[in-house]
């Protein structure tokens, strides 16, 4: 706890004094253009592997960056997913999943979890990805892990689809959706292409986007 409040005490004398006119104007107002849903895990940092400012991302993070589909009973993410596309007005979402996470990993080597019931419950709503992976060759347990990765991101965007709020913005012609996997050694970023359903390099494609907000041209 220390390491925390010593960093207060710098943001407070090093950090802040440099954007006073930037916290002046985010007093009263947010206008982020992007919902951020990643893993909870400590090495993934949106706003640095983004290079945003406050004010710029809208984040949702928990284990796994899994975005349950709508249903009757919506959870935090649901209403969190809703708060940014209809009341915020963002114009992207990505769904970023990432390297040796513990989440994909545990649902790659079937681990027992039966000691963890909540992360066994919350890891359901990655079951499609799973039974796909499952039903896949893979050259290496690391292979394995990788594609699981993949095919996460691809299932949460398929859950996304299902909120009323997020496919209305698209039928709008208002929102983007994009599935990113980031490695965490490397610092590169791939993006799903919604067109071929491959991953392919961010820096090499910057143009990648999962879904289009116009859902005539790019099949949902
Ligand atoms: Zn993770």
């Amino acid at each position: 706890m220390k390491a925390l409040i010593e960093g207060i005490l710098k943001f407070q004398t090093e950090a802040f004094p440099q954007r006073t006119d930037l916290f002046k104007h985010l007093s009263t107002t947010q206008q982020p253009g992007t919902l951020f849903i990643t893993c909870s895990d400590s090495r993934v940092i949106p706003e640095m592997l983004t290079q945003q400012e406050p004010g710029e991302l809208f984040v949702i993070r928990n284990a796994g960056n899994i975005v349950p589909s709508y249903g009757p009973e919506p959870g935090g993410v649901s209403a969190t997913v809703e708060y940014a596309v209809a009341v915020l007005g963002v114009t992207d979402i990505v769904i970023c999943g990432h390297s040796d996470c513990g989440a994909m990993t545990a649902i790659s080597q079937c681990k027992c979890l039966d000691h963890l019931p909540a992360v066994a419950s919350w890891l359901r709503h990655a079951d499609s990805a799973k039974v796909i992976n499952q039903g896949r060759t893979h050259l290496s347990p690391a292979h394995k892990l990788s594609s699981m990765v993949r095919e996460n991101v691809a299932a949460q965007l398929t859950n996304l689809l299902t909120h009323p709020s997020v496919r209305l913005a698209r039928q709008q012609g208002q929102l983007n959706l994009h599935g990113w996997v980031y490695d965490i050694e490397s610092g590169a970023v791939e993006a799903l292409d919604g067109r071929t359903n491959q991953f392919v390099s961010l820096s090499e494609h910057p143009q990648t986007c999962a879904y289009g907000s116009n859902p005539e041209t790019v099949a949902a």
